[in-house]
């Protein structure tokens, strides 16, 4: 059977997971791949959250389905984080247990879209906005941040952008792939301009907790109430808890806009796996040390190789300020090397040297490359000196 729908025709599947499964198969075949494609923290999920989900699993609570918007312990679990760390309050029916934040984003989209209407996503962008838009009819309007500007766009360039159709506009801060931070006063023009036209804030804020050096991740719903009631907070405990397997994320907005992506996901997956919203639960409630180790762990490795990475010919790079990836512009690298397609580039790195990393194709870029920095130190140290290798070779 062979007659697929335009919609899944015309999709794009995920460069990240694509890139990973192409180094798993090198590393079958037996070669010794480095691999910086995904971005899934390298720790073991911290033990008292998986006692928790044992404990859910031996006593019973996993015979049946949860309500859609999740477990009322883990919903109020939520509401106390919000409360905790960004003094915001809400109602447990104003927040809703996902199936991952991706989910979650899939069901907004479905929630809210007809046929044209438009998101506005900030370029560089994480692989799945633009995709989960046109899967939901809508039209994708990307938005170029510049490399100048730490890859952030502004309040001006939105409005440029702006047409009677926007509906939303979505804002990923600490960001993959690019590792910026909107700074206060960005977020309250980027606020005041939404407000003023009625455009949905999402907030993908699910690398909030990694920030490193002095940065300071100002969450937009923080600034002010009005603007708190534009926007939805998108989050999870993938990131910040390595629990990126268990596929759980969380929202909090309107409350007529969490029914209707609670009644969407009704009609999907009923609801996010019972176990795992146990553990998550626990995640969120009990003690936060392990966030912080592996913040810290995070934070180290970004500092040793951050520098090493500048000392790769033509390699041109900010500073990450939070999530866990470098986002190098490679254009003088490829220059250096003989080639002027950036995909092109990563192959060859993956063929040649063993290094898998993520074409910026993915995210909108031709000039840059990705590299995840949560894996070990000597895998990362490893990754610079091929680099440095593959282009001594090529020049
Ligand atoms: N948003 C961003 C920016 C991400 O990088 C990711 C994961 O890579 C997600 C959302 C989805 O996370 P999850 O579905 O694991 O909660």
């Amino acid at each position: 059977y062979m007659r697929f729908s335009q919609r899944s025709e015309n999709l794009e599947p995920s460069v990240t997971l694509g890139a990973s499964e192409k180094a798993k198969q090198l590393k079958a075949q037996g070669a010794d791949v480095l691999s910086l494609t995904v971005g899934e923290p390298d720790f073991t999920t911290p033990v008292h959250i998986q006692e928790a989900a044992v404990e859910a699993i031996r006593s019973g609570k996993t015979s049946f389905y949860t309500p859609t918007a999740g477990i009322p312990q883990l919903k109020q679990a939520i509401v106390a984080y919000l409360k905790k760390y960004y003094g915001l309050s809400y109602d447990t029916s104003e927040t809703m247990v996902t199936d991952g934040a991706k989910f979650a984003l899939y069901t907004l989209f479905q929630a809210i879209l007809n046929q044209g209407d438009e998101v506005i996503i900030p370029v560089p962008y994480w692989v799945s906005y633009g995709e989960q838009v046109k899967l939901a009819a809508g039209t994708p309007i990307f938005v170029k941040g510049k490399e100048e500007n730490q890859f952030k766009v502004t309040a001006e360039q939105l409005e440029e952008a702006r047409t009677k159709n926007t509906k939303a506009v979505i804002l990923n801060s600490p960001s993959n792939p690019t590792g910026m931070i909107y700074s206060k006063e960005e977020l309250e023009k980027i606020g005041a301009w939404a407000v003023e036209h009625d455009i949905l804030i999402v907030s993908d804020d699910i690398y909030g907790r990694l920030v490193y050096d002095d940065n300071v991740f100002t969450p937009i719903a923080t600034i002010s109430e009005k603007i708190r009631r534009q926007t939805l907070i998108v989050n999870g405990v993938s990131k910040s808890y390595s629990m990126t397997g268990w596929r759980i994320g969380f929202v909090a907005g309107d409350k007529d806009l969490i029914k209707a992506m609670s009644d969407i996901a009704s009609q999907s997956t009923s609801n996010p796996a019972a176990a795992s919203q146990y553990a998550a639960a626990e995640a969120l409630n009990g003690p936060q040390d392990s966030v912080e180790e592996m913040r810290k762990a995070f934070e180290e490795r970004m500092k040793r190789i951050y520098p090493l990475l500048l000392e790769i010919p033509g390699f041109k790079l900010q500073r990450p300020q939070g999530a866990f990836y470098f986002f190098p512009n490679v254009k003088e690298t490829m220059e250096i090397c003989g080639y002027n397609d950036v995909t092109e580039f990563t192959e060859a790195l993956l063929n040649e040297a063993h290094v898998a990393t993520v074409t910026g194709q993915g995210f909108g870029s031709n000039e840059n490359i990705r590299i995840s920095y949560a894996t070990d130190m000597k895998t990362l140290e490893e990754m610079v000196k091929r680099i440095k290798e593959f282009v001594e070779k090529k020049r």
